[in-house]
């Protein structure tokens, strides 16, 4: 196991600036995920700390040693791909043992360690197959399992659940986590999937335009987003966004005015007349039972959608002459109807005040 530290990475590609400023420091044993949209400059980061891209400048330590120059092969990390990788000739027990073979480990260490990987795997029984004759998922596992079975100090993994069908990536995911229980190695991983960077990481590193918006733990960055951008980002249905005015009492929305108490008010760092998003998560949106009452801050709506879930049910709502549309999360026994008219309540004690030029949150 080893710590892993950024020191100010930049990677430049001719005059595209890949990523700036990335500086972080993951504890040994961590399970770190760097997530954001296409393009963010997820895997240059974890390709620079593998060693398969060069940083432009910055410095990159895995342990107490500085690795800017020291090559791949001798960073002691494995990285697993989204596209598995396997050699299609060899059995599942080579690919896994393939790493350990090149490293001249002696054939009895090799032994041991490719029956406890596959035990720890759920792979014991498919040993002697080849690549093609297992599912995506069993062949995810092999590819983990040749990365484990070396036993690196940093393990990388860059979108490895990817081409799985929604119930293996579930099941994979749930692994995975607990398969780090187990080892307890620093673990990095990129994806674009906010549920498995919620579920699975210690911290999370948002990034968006190749610089970092956060870092923090799930929870954390949930309750506390730094901007619009991570707001919206985390979370599904993601936070809803509305352009309001402030007026001093309260928020213009539209054209509907959306009542604030006194002791919220005395908090907020704005000016009357200041123009602000507002966010609000669906799941802090409930329906006014009196439908005419805009009293208690409620916002006359019309149904667009609606998708009874089972447990819950999504609705989508807009309001009067406005393009803007809400995501809204209600209990499961719920019976509405596209065109119906609701007065919405809105917990104002989870409402976030951004500024719209910069997207930073005020409030
Ligand atoms: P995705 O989720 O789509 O894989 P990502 O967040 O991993 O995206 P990167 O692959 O790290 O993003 O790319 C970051 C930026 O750097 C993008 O704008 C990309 O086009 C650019 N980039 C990456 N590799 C190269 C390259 N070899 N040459 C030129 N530009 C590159």
């Amino acid at each position: 196991m080893a710590k892993v530290r950024l020191e100010d990475i930049k990677r430049r590609f001719n005059n595209v600036i890949a990523v700036e400023d990335i500086t972080f420091d993951i504890p040994d044993g961590e399970f770190w995920v760097l997530v954001g949209p296409s393009g963010c400059g997820k895997s240059t980061i974890l390709r620079t700390i593998a060693g398969l891209e060069t940083a432009t400048s910055g410095n990159l330590y895995i342990g107490d040693r500085l690795v800017n120059n020291i090559p791949a092969r001798a960073r002691d990390v494995a990285m697993v791909f989204q596209n598995y990788a396997l050699y299609p000739h060899m059995t599942v027990a080579e690919n896994i043992a393939f790493g350990l073979k090149m490293r001249k480990f002696d054939p009895k260490t090799i032994q041991e360690r490719v029956v406890n990987v596959a035990r720890s795997l759920s792979l014991d029984h498919l040993l002697d197959r080849k690549p093609k004759q297992l599912s995506g998922g069993q062949q995810q596992r092999v590819a983990l399992g040749r990365a484990i079975a070396r036993k690196p100090q940093v393990f990388l993994l860059d979108e490895p659940l990817s081409n799985l069908d929604a119930q293996l990536r579930d099941d994979t995911r749930a692994e995975l986590k607990q398969l780090h229980q187990q080892l307890g190695i620093t673990t990095i991983y990129v994806t674009h999937d906010q549920v498995e960077a919620m579920t699975l990481a210690d911290k999370i590193v948002v990034l968006n335009g190749g610089r970092i918006q956060q870092i923090g733990e799930p929870q954390a960055i949930y309750a506390l987003p730094a901007n619009q951008m991570v707001a919206t980002f985390l979370g599904n249905p993601p936070m809803n966004i509305l352009p309001a005015i402030y007026k001093g009492n309260g928020f213009d929305v539209n054209g509907q005015l959306l009542e604030i108490p006194p002791s919220v008010r005395e908090n907020l760092p704005i000016r009357s007349g200041q123009s602000v998003d507002l966010g609000i998560r669906p799941e802090h949106i409930s329906i006014n039972s009196d439908a005419n009452s805009t009293e208690n801050s409620g916002l006359l709506v019309e149904v667009k959608v609606v998708e009874p879930l089972g447990r819950e049910t999504l609705i989508r709502v807009s309001l009067p002459d406005s393009t803007v549309i809400l995501n809204v999360q209600l209990g499961g026994n719920v019976r509405l109807h596209p065109g119906d008219r609701l007065s919405l309540q809105l917990d104002l004690n989870q409402l976030f005040v951004f500024d719209p030029k910069t997207g930073y949150r005020i409030s």
